[in-house]
């Protein structure tokens, strides 16, 4: 029996072990998680604060009992403290001291990342909040129940910022948005995009503070402001959303890293250090639209690079595709999907790009319904004329275009190829000249 050693159960942990114990019996896999639920999905967060959804109930799909129903051995809420890579044995301890060892033959790492936290002046006062866990989401919710939480700060618009300003807002507070970029999301938009999301969160009563560096908070214990450097704001709660780092502490020093500390992996997700693997949110992903390691943190990675090493250690050869870091959102009902690179960001890493844009209603102009715009822009490589990015933005559900513009990043194909591209035409879902046709045939 090979034994495998895992460290961390949540998206990518979960992922690889139902892989590995649906797919063999001859491997022994012992799990260490220092939380005391797994599985808990993030991305339902904001819609839990927000009253979207009833309860929490829906947001976990998987559980130590399942896992160890399956096979595994689960240490929960246990911390592995040490690995000592030579004998190849790993330390934890549990909530109540107690001590564990385990010898592996393979180890993989999938303790994900955690909640950036800058040393600003107050940030350790009661109600500044962090948001990654389920039990955050529930101090928060807690915390918004009382009446006299009326103004809440939202520190980082980022996807979770927005959505959790989004969340804020249901629920009745004075809610402002701060960051020290002058729109909302500018790492997965060009500003044709975040104008339209800015301009939404603004509509619906979200405070805008873009371009303002946060300096301190202040409070008498509890925070009471937000102080910038162009103004001050009242906050009797504030969520630092402001972004993650990889938790890869374990490794430091005796596996190679990324320029944040993220382990470095190959397309079967290998560490540097032989029989060590790392997948989801602690490790690098390649990137095919820079066609180069990167660290991009979202659970759809995650969960594949789960079961990309479990492939790997059952001695299958379905390696890692790559990833374009495919995002959406969805805000006060504007939709807004893209993936690959941005043509900002394009142009700040050096790559000569051309962009193509177009917007047209989303479905033929004689239907007698609600039929909103949709904006589309995609990016392509000066060079070669390769699809490197897409954005797409509308009130209607366009949300599986995007899915195509990630394939087509992943198979090289230039806007040239996709202007020629058989895309289906009924009125109920789009125009005769289909808008991403309509782009492509744009293209200079
Ligand atoms: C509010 C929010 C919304 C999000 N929305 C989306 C979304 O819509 N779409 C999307 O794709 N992604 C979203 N994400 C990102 C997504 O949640 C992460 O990319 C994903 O959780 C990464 O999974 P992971 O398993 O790699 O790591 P994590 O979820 O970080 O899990 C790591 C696990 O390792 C355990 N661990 C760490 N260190 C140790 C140790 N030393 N010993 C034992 N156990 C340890 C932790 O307890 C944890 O259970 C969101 C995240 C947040 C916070």
């Amino acid at each position: 029996m090979e034994k495998i050693v895992l460290v961390g159960s949540n998206h990518a942990g979960t992922a690889f072990i139902n892989t590995v114990l649906d797919n063999s019996d001859d491997k022994e896999i012992v799990v260490f998680d220092s939380n005391s639920n797994i599985s808990f999905l993030g991305c339902g967060m904001a819609l839990w604060i927000g009253k979207q959804i009833a309860g929490s109930e829906g947001l976990f799909y998987s559980n130590k009992e399942t896992l160890e129903s399956k096979g595994a051995k689960m240490y929960i809420e246990t911390e592995v403290k040490n690995v000592d890579f030579d004998k190849k044995i790993v330390y934890a301890e549990g909530k109540h001291g107690e001590k564990y060892e385990e010898s592996y033959d393979k180890l993989v790492f999938a303790t994900g990342s955690v909640p950036v936290i800058p040393p600003i002046k107050g940030v350790e006062l009661e109600n500044v909040q962090r948001v990654k866990l389920f039990q955050n989401a529930e101090e928060v919710i807690r915390k918004l129940d009382n009446p006299e939480v009326k103004d809440v700060v939202v520190v980082g618009a980022g996807y979770i910022g927005v959505e959790l300003a989004e969340a804020f807002k249901r629920n009745g507070k004075k809610t402002t948005l701060i960051d020290i970029a002058e729109t909302c999301l500018p790492n997965y938009y060009d500003p044709e995009f975040t104008t339209l999301m800015r301009d939404n969160l603004k509509d619906n009563g979200v405070n805008l503070a873009f371009g303002e560096a946060v300096k301190a908070f202040e409070g008498n214990g509890k925070v009471e402001k937000v102080i910038t450097d162009k103004g001050e704001y009242k906050a009797d709660l504030v969520t630092m959303a402001i972004g993650f780092r990889p938790n890869a502490e374990l490794g430091k020093g005796k596996l190679e890293t990324f320029r944040n500390g993220a382990y470095i992996v190959n397309k079967k997700q290998e560490t540097s250090l032989k029989d060590v693997y790392a997948i989801g949110d602690c490790a690098t992903v390649y990137d095919n639209a820079i066609d180069d390691t990167n660290y991009i943190a979202l659970a759809s990675n995650a969960v594949r690079s789960g079961l990309t090493a479990a492939f790997a250690i059952l001695g299958l050869d379905r390696p890692s595709n790559g990833v374009q870091g495919s995002n959406g959102i969805c805000i006060f009902d504007l939709k807004m999907v893209s993936t690959g690179v941005t043509e900002n960001r394009a142009k700040k890493m050096g790559i000569e790009v051309l962009c193509t844009d177009f917007e047209a209603n989303q479905k033929a102009g004689f239907m007698e319904e609600e039929n909103p715009k949709v904006k589309i822009r995609i990016v392509y490589r000066k060079d070669n004329r390769r699809i490197i990015g897409a954005q797409i933005a509308s009130k209607y559900d366009m949300s599986m275009a995007i899915h195509m513009f990630s394939l087509a990043i992943q198979e090289k194909v230039t806007i040239d190829k996709l202007a020629m591209t058989d895309l289906f035409f009924l009125p109920h879902f789009n125009e005769p000249y289909n808008y991403i046709t309509m782009a492509a045939l744009g293209a200079k």
